[in-house]
């Protein structure tokens, strides 16, 4: 290391890569430039910029690390494979993510995230931040709940359980069980149901449910038991859970925002449905 303290006009960067060997050689390569470069100090402590390398699930335990620092922090994200949803660098692109960042006036793109409240039975609240979504469920049996929105008693729910997803990670977990894709500058959340069981007494609408900004969603389980909370990609058991309360964040997630940004309907399509053959 040859930096020993830093100005005011240096940027502080952390590198955090997953541990495939392309990952931590694209990491060494940005570490021994950025060393050598007067304009940044790598810091794990503090960063203005978080550079996360390897796919959306590395960005994902990126934004844990530093989900206490949220406010003062930008993320860019370099993938190590196919283009993912949060990182908008290729491998290949390591020098334009350099150019960018000598030329940075601090532009940032600005996401919603989720905060999760969960209460149990011996009193004790425990929140947390996710990125792409939060989900409940019965580890024996079904999970009976009530859902209520915004105060109002819902429905009666039955089945595995439920997902409240973000806007960004509306095209993860959350599209798998059938929910929308939504446009990340949209601030809501959407409840998905997790196979849900419908007869004469539990009734569930059966289609997402997307909530606005402000409002809250609880799910206030029946029986007593052992319930698996996830967050985003940490799963956590917990006996006894009176209830779970999902709001937006009062914080938003920060990217770091720049031209290769790509637009979110291309990412979309190039995700989910690839090339187009226009012969048809
Ligand atoms: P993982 O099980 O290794 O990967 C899940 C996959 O989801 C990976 O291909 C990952 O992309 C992709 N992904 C993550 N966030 C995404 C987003 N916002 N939009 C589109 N795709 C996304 O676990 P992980 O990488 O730690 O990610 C945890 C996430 O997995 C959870 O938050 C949940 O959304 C998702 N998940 C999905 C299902 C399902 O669809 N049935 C079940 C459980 C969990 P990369 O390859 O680029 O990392
Ligand atoms: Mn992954």
């Amino acid at each position: 290391m040859t930096q020993t303290n830093f100005t005011d006009k240096q940027i502080k960067v952390a590198i955090v890569s997953n541990g495939n060997y392309h990952s931590r050689g694209i990491a060494h390569k940005l570490f021994t430039t950025l060393r050598d470069d007067d304009d940044f100090y790598l810091t794990k402590r503090y960063p203005d910029v978080v550079i996360s390398i390897g796919g959306d699930g590395m960005l994902l335990s990126a934004f844990h690390m530093y989900e206490r620092s949220l406010d003062n922090i930008r993320f860019v994200g370099i993938h190590t494979g196919h283009l993912g949803f949060y990182t908008d660098y290729r491998d290949f692109e390591v020098d334009t993510l350099l150019e960018n960042l000598r030329s940075d006036k601090g532009e940032k793109i600005s996401y919603p995230i989720l905060s999760v409240k969960t209460t149990l039975s011996d009193g004790r609240i425990l929140t947390s931040r996710a990125l792409n979504e939060a989900t409940i469920k019965r580890l024996e049996k079904t999970m009976v709940a009530d859902v209520i929105v915004n105060d109002i008693k819902f429905e009666s729910f039955r089945g595995d359980g439920l997902s409240v997803s973000t806007p960004t990670g509306s095209t993860a977990y959350n599209k798998s069980l059938g929910g929308a894709v939504l446009h990340p500058t949209i601030e809501a959340l959407q409840l998905t149901e997790i196979a849900s069981l419908n007869n004469r007494v539990f009734r569930t609408l059966g289609s997402p449910l997307i909530v606005p900004k402000h409002e809250t969603i609880e799910v206030i389980p029946r029986r007593l038991g052992t319930y698996v909370i996830t967050i985003d990609n940490k799963t956590y058991k917990h006996r006894d859970v009176v209830k779970i309360e999902f709001e937006i964040d009062r914080k938003k997630i920060h990217f770091l925002g720049s031209e290769n940004h790509t637009s979110f309907w291309e990412r979309v399509r190039d995700a989910f449905i690839g090339e187009l053959d226009d012969e048809i």
